[in-house]
């Protein structure tokens, strides 16, 4: 297939491009090209800095580092919470009806979405649940699954909320599911979630790829 050879546009040479000039490279370094000419600098897609690309960034390498620890230690603390008070497979749920707090159902605990357990979002469902519901006065009774979490109580402390994964070490949940509202554990299962948690998500690293993917570092426009 015919190929059209490049042009230099620094040195009008075939074969190469102004980035890949041998004179230009030479003529930068002797500090002999003039302003209009030079080449805009590439800057780093996530720290902004000009010495080296994403791919070889260590601030976002260390940043994705932070978050998987971050990540890791979050999972564990909302994974002791659910012992501590006895969620687990099996147990069984009341759920207070979010519009009318007379009304609740009792559902089961049959499942856990366990990709959904991540500390950039802690409030989405990850408990697989059975709800059994009825009413007798209308003779209608379903059973519906759906996810439910621990929303306030579970997410991060103010630490993670500031996004500072490199402070781990100090994260802690805002509370216990005990205090929550509208799910309540009325029979608890005594279970270790860390047999029950696959490995790759006990590990901390699900999701951290998908989150820092087109993601700019919180330095990047002192950089800039
Ligand atoms: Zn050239
Ligand atoms: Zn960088």
């Amino acid at each position: 297939m015919y190929r059209r050879e490049v042009t230099c546009s620094y040195c009008y040479h075939s074969g190469h491009n102004k980035r890949g000039c041998p004179k230009y490279k030479e003529h930068e370094a002797s500090g002999e090209v003039p302003g209009h000419r030079k080449l805009a600098q590439r800057k780093c897609s996530y720290c902004g800095e000009t010495k080296h690309d994403r791919r070889t960034c260590q601030p976002l390498h260390d940043d994705k580092i932070n978050s998987i620890l971050a990540n890791r230690q979050w999972i564990q603390l909302v994974l002791r919470d659910c012992e501590d008070n006895g969620l687990g497979l099996g147990a069984l749920l009341k759920i207070t009806d979010p519009y009318a707090s007379d009304k609740f159902n009792l559902a089961m605990v049959i499942g856990f979405e366990w990709d959904n357990l991540f500390i950039k979002y802690p409030t989405k469902g990850w408990i697989r649940v059975k709800n059994y519901m009825g009413d007798t006065n209308r003779q209608s009774f379903f059973y519906e699954q759906g996810l439910v979490s621990f929303r306030d109580e579970h997410c991060p402390s103010k630490v993670a909320a500031h996004r500072d994964d490199s402070k781990w070490r100090d994260l802690k949940l805002q509370g216990t599911l005990a205090d929550n509202a509208r799910v309540k554990v009325v029979s608890g299962v005594e279970q270790d979630l860390n047999k029950v948690a696959p490995g790759r998500i006990l590990n901390g690293g699900v999701g951290i790829e998908e989150w820092f993917k087109d993601r700019t570092s919180s330095e990047f426009h002192n950089n800039y």
